[in-house]
């Protein structure tokens, strides 16, 4: 007998082995619908936590900010982050990224990212440690 079948019909049956004077078989019946409701209600549960993250990751997709590189989550009062692109898009997981020197590490999946700032920052103040392209040698001297 399939569960379907025997949650539409049990309680009818339940109900007609009582009137046959059958009080086990109905026992043994009520105990199998008891053991299906209880697997609904646990099904049921499951699915309203489902509803709940999908609802967050939908309203936390609304606060993310990408800014070509990397995603930062901000609210009215805080900008929060960086985190990894890779992992958000795959995996929805915001994996925050770690500071380091001159780029920003995502520890989950390894991924860099430059720090475009700190780049800048660091030839500016070394101007001539950044080696400049030579002229060119010529092939033929006049
Ligand atoms: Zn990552």
């Amino acid at each position: 007998m399939s569960k379907k079948l025997l949650h539409a019909t049990g309680f009818g049956r339940v109900h007609q082995l009582i009137l046959e004077e059958k009080p086990k078989e109905a026992r043994e019946l009520l105990k199998a619908l008891q053991d299906e409701y209880l697997a609904i209600v646990e099904e049921n549960e499951a699915l309203k936590r489902q509803i709940i993250e999908v609802a967050q990751v939908l309203d936390m997709a609304e606060c993310m900010e990408f800014d070509g590189q990397k995603y930062w989550l901000t609210d009215e009062l805080r900008h929060k982050g960086p985190y990894c692109q890779l992992c958000y898009d795959r995996d929805g997981l915001l994996m925050r990224l770690g500071k380091q020197q001159r780029h920003w590490k995502c520890h989950c999946c390894g991924n860099v990212f430059l720090d475009a700032k700190a780049m800048q920052e660091q030839s500016a103040k070394r101007p001539y440690a950044v080696a400049m392209p030579r002229p060119p040698i010529p092939l033929f001297v006049k």
